[in-house]
């Protein structure tokens, strides 16, 4: 029998790319969208081969109850959805609350069907620390330091990701929490949204960074996030959290790239990368919107370290290399128009 899987959000960058490996693997997928009628933020999820299993259902993450019709018949939930945003008027209200009462909805849900065999939960690196650490990263850490004026986006995403694993500790439930922790995640785009974290590229070439700072990241690639979460649904050994990242690249790096595909617009050139040029822009942070200002702060001159042994053990994912990544989507974002040569 064909197995049905519940993706929350379908149509964001991640979740998008898991409805289409979901597709090509045989299954029917029920995805929840805010709004189904919204033909230009939908349609290209109906394009997808195989959408003729695909159905597509209403959800928001702010409503009670908002998965409850949507589990009695499904095999598996992968719970995607999540405002992910990093500066906002309201943090309780914008951030979150919807981080934390979707999460709790999506099992309270699945905890009433007794179909449901496992949850996959897309989480974050940044419910492992709150800023790049001088040691080394893995599953048994937590970000202890983000709150709502610190790295607020961080906070919605430890306070949902810890509400889901004190749901099953406090719950019999029939089905095993798996989490999928990812660090920036880059790819290719399938609709032509631009992603908050492909933004960045966007945000390097538009001059939006004066300079070249000392800004580090890890990355993975889409195809890969969306994979591991596939995995990590049918894996039977699959157990706890998974951090989900190839490698880093730094903003040096990253502008080179997006040179050498000969991106045109307001590259940075000049060089605020060194010790001096970092203690100036955390000065100037303070001058940024709250939640820009705060991670800046906490991320300049940081160089993020984490160990990503366990996924590729478990779950056998390989990790292309982040330059391919990077300029797969440096082209990526050419292609649609967001980028110009
Ligand atoms: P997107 O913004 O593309 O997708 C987010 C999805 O959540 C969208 O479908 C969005 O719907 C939905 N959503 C947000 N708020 C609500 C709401 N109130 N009610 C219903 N749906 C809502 O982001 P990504 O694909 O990048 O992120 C997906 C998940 O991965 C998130 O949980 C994010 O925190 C996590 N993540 C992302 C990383 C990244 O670098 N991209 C890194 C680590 C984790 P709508 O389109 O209507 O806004």
């Amino acid at each position: 029998m064909q197995e049905r899987v519940l993706v929350t959000g379908a149509n964001g960058f991640i979740a998008s790319h898991i409805t289409k490996l979901l597709l090509e693997h045989g299954f029917a997928v029920r995805g929840t969208v805010r709004n189904p009628l919204k033909a230009d933020t939908i349609g290209f999820l109906k394009a997808l081969p195989g959408a003729s299993n695909l159905e597509l259902v209403s959800a928001n993450l702010n409503d009670e109850g908002a998965f409850s019709d949507y589990t009695a018949d499904v095999d598996y939930v992968i719970h995607t959805a999540s405002p992910f945003v990093i500066d906002v008027e309201n943090v309780e209200r914008d951030l979150v609350k919807p981080a934390v009462r979707g999460t709790v909805s999506a099992l309270e849900a699945t905890a009433k069907s007794s179909r449901v065999k496992r949850v996959v939960l897309t989480s974050s690196m940044a419910a492992i620390t709150d800023a790049p650490d001088s040691r080394v990263l893995t599953e048994a850490d937590w970000n202890e330091k983000s709150s709502v004026t610190r790295n607020p986006y961080y906070y919605s995403k430890t306070q949902a990701e810890r509400a889901a694993w004190a749901f099953t500790k406090a719950n019999r439930t029939g089905f095993d929490l798996v989490v999928i922790n990812p660090f920036m995640v880059a790819g290719p785009s399938l609709s032509t949204g631009v992603s908050t974290s492909n933004q960045l590229f966007i945000d390097v070439a538009n001059g939006q960074y004066p300079a070249l700072m000392a800004l580090n990241w890890g990355f993975v690639d889409v195809r890969e996030v969306a994979d591991a979460h596939v995995r990590a649904m049918k894996a039977p050994n699959a157990k706890g959290r998974y951090i989900c990242s190839a490698g880093n690249m730094d903003m040096h790096q990253i502008t080179n790239i997006m040179r050498s595909v000969g991106v045109r617009g307001k590259l940075p050139s000049f060089d605020m990368s060194g010790r001096i040029g970092t203690a100036t822009m955390k000065l100037l942070s303070h001058f940024q919107p709250s939640g820009i200002g705060s991670y800046l702060r906490t991320h300049l001159g940081g160089i993020p370290r984490f160990d990503n042994s366990k996924i590729q053990r478990d779950l056998g994912i390989e990790f292309r290399d982040v330059e391919e990544t990077i300029y797969d989507t440096v082209h990526d974002l050419i292609e649609w128009g967001h980028l110009s040569t």
